[in-house]
């Protein structure tokens, strides 16, 4: 057994109970990124089905998906596309709305972040609704980029994000998961 058989990711990861509000489990990442093991096995692991393809780009969505997407894209020897709440990227973007647990919000990507037929991995930390991770999708899709896949450290399946995102064609991975909210 090499040693990083023996750690287990989701004793890594810290929550937060009524954290932004009453009845929100807050599954905070912190704890995983701050381990080094950690990081490098949860980085390792969610690209390992494409390894050894061609990645052109890696996409993170605000925030923390910049830290494990830039990772990522590093391992895997693609680009890094930000992918941003409206009004923060500085060239012209093309933007869309995507649902949240409560309304709608706006997220940009620039336009030439990706290219068309340009081989893409979305990144976030985690998926619950999948409203953020499909509103990614299309706006890459949009730009005629071909979404190989969409990984998240964190699945919360009772919300039934992920299967949103399988319906729209596109590969999930996961690497551990939390019942409930
Ligand atoms: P959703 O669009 O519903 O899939 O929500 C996903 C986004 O909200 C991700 O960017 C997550 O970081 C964040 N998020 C949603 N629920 C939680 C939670 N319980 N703990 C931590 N982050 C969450």
């Amino acid at each position: 057994m090499t040693p990083s058989d023996t750690l287990d990711l989701r004793s890594t990861i810290r929550t937060i109970p009524d954290y932004p509000k009453p009845g929100i489990q807050f599954r905070d990442i912190t704890t995983l990124l701050g381990n080094a093991r950690a990081f490098r096995r949860a980085v390792d692991e969610l690209v390992q089905p494409w390894a050894g393809s061609k990645i052109d780009k890696v996409a993170g969505i605000e925030a923390r998906g910049f830290i494990i997407g830039g990772a990522i894209a590093h391992q895997v020897s693609a680009g890094f596309v930000p992918i941003r709440k409206k009004g923060k990227l500085p060239h012209d973007t093309v933007r869309i709305a995507y649902s949240l647990e409560y309304g709608i919000d706006e997220m940009e990507m620039h336009k030439d972040g990706v290219s068309k037929g340009e081989r893409v991995i979305l990144v976030d930390d985690l998926i619950a609704t999948g409203g953020t991770a499909e509103g990614a999708v299309k706006l890459l899709q949009q730009r005629g980029a071909e979404v190989l896949a969409a990984v998240f450290i964190i699945d919360l399946p009772d919300l039934g994000g992920a299967a949103k995102i399988r319906k729209l064609g596109v590969p999930v991975r996961t690497l551990v998961q939390f019942e409930g909210h």
